[in-house]
């Protein structure tokens, strides 16, 4: 279930791997570098955003602690070039920055997600087509270090199409990247796994491991084709695999608020979607594609652009939504 933000912004303490969340003056370190606990000056606070509804604040987390248990998001729809891969790699760059520790889960077998950070995902031997099958592979030695701090990586490449084939027969199926994912549930804050544009196993699969799934629309005609399909496979993996999946929210990507057409599909959306859709809205910009190019996130590629203010206040957007506990049973 999505909270409400002004509950969620000043409700109870966090999950504990989010901590409390504190509503604080904004704190600017010596190297003007934001402190956490404090706000994120962000541009339109309190004033309506592009989803038409006032803009909150969304505060800046307080450092951890300790690390894990690992809250795991699917980044997923069906359809392609939405942005799922896109904000797999800013909104995990983002929550590292904030001190959170991130695996980013390649699960397609294209690897754009390993390409977008710089990796050639052909020069493993081992990646997650490895594991999902079962060997003898350690997925700690499967996951590598991306440029960014506290941001990790499990590749994977073209083999992967063919463990989605392979899994078929065997027993437990749709639990192997459950499965595989165990041993290092305690390491990280959070798991974020960009699924294929497909609703078939590997998909499933992803839904079955995760704790929440968000969806990436992109601001165009047709962004909502695909999405009662996309919903309903959703909640038939809770009903027979994963009672704990939840919709996260949809993240409205590739907007531009110049053009009436664009404007029209978020209002579509936000009229169907009043309640899952999330106040950030990522615009279009020639910056995306540059940092696909460059390998790196927008974060570090270009981290004063809109582009990285809008997948760092994701990041805070959906700490907030969820800094209070999941029911516990
Ligand atoms: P998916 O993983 O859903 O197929 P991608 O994240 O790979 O989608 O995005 C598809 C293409 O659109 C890529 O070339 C990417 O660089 C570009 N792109 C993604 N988000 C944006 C954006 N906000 N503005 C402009 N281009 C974008
Ligand atoms: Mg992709």
């Amino acid at each position: 279930m999505v909270r409400s933000d002004s509950a969620a912004v000043s409700g109870p303490p966090g999950r504990r791997y989010y901590g409390e969340v504190t509503v604080g003056e904004p704190r600017l370190s010596e190297d003007g570098r934001l402190e956490v606990g404090g706000e994120e000056p962000d541009e339109g606070v309190g004033k309506p955003g592009p989803t038409g509804r006032p803009m909150p604040v969304f505060p800046v987390p307080p450092a951890l602690s300790s690390h894990g248990p690992a809250w795991v998001v699917a980044m997923c729809n069906q359809k392609g070039g939405v942005g799922k891969t896109t904000s797999t790699i800013n909104l995990g760059a983002a929550l590292a920055e904030y001190g959170r520790r991130v695996l980013l889960v390649d699960f397609d077998p294209q690897g754009a997600l390993s390409v977008g950070l710089g990796i050639n995902p052909m020069q493993f031997e081992v990646t997650v087509h490895d594991l999902l099958l079962g060997g003898d592979a350690d997925i700690q030695d499967t996951i590598v270090e991306t440029q960014v701090e506290g941001l990790d990586l499990l590749p994977s490449n073209i083999d992967l199409s063919a463990a989605e084939v392979l899994l078929v027969t065997e027993v437990g199926r749709e639990h192997s990247l459950a499965r595989t994912l165990t041993p290092v549930m305690d390491v990280y804050d959070v798991i974020l796994i960009d699924c294929q544009p497909s609703l078939g196993l590997l998909t499933v699969n992803a839904l079955t491991a995760a704790d929440a799934v968000m969806v990436p629309l992109e601001c165009e005609y047709f962004a909502l084709r695909g999405v009662a399909l996309l919903l309903q496979t959703i909640d038939k993996v809770r009903e027979r695999l994963n009672s704990r999946l939840e919709l996260a929210g949809i993240l409205a990507t590739m907007y531009d608020a110049r053009t009436l057409h664009a404007r029209e599909v978020l209002a579509r959306v936000v009229e169907r979607f009043p309640e899952e859709v999330f106040h950030t809205v990522i615009n279009r910009t020639v910056r995306f594609p540059e940092t696909t190019v460059a390998g790196e996130p927008i974060t570090t590629y270009a981290p004063t652009s809109v582009g990285a203010a809008g997948y760092r206040r994701l990041a805070r957007e959906l700490m907030a939504r969820y800094a209070t506990p999941p029911a516990v049973g």
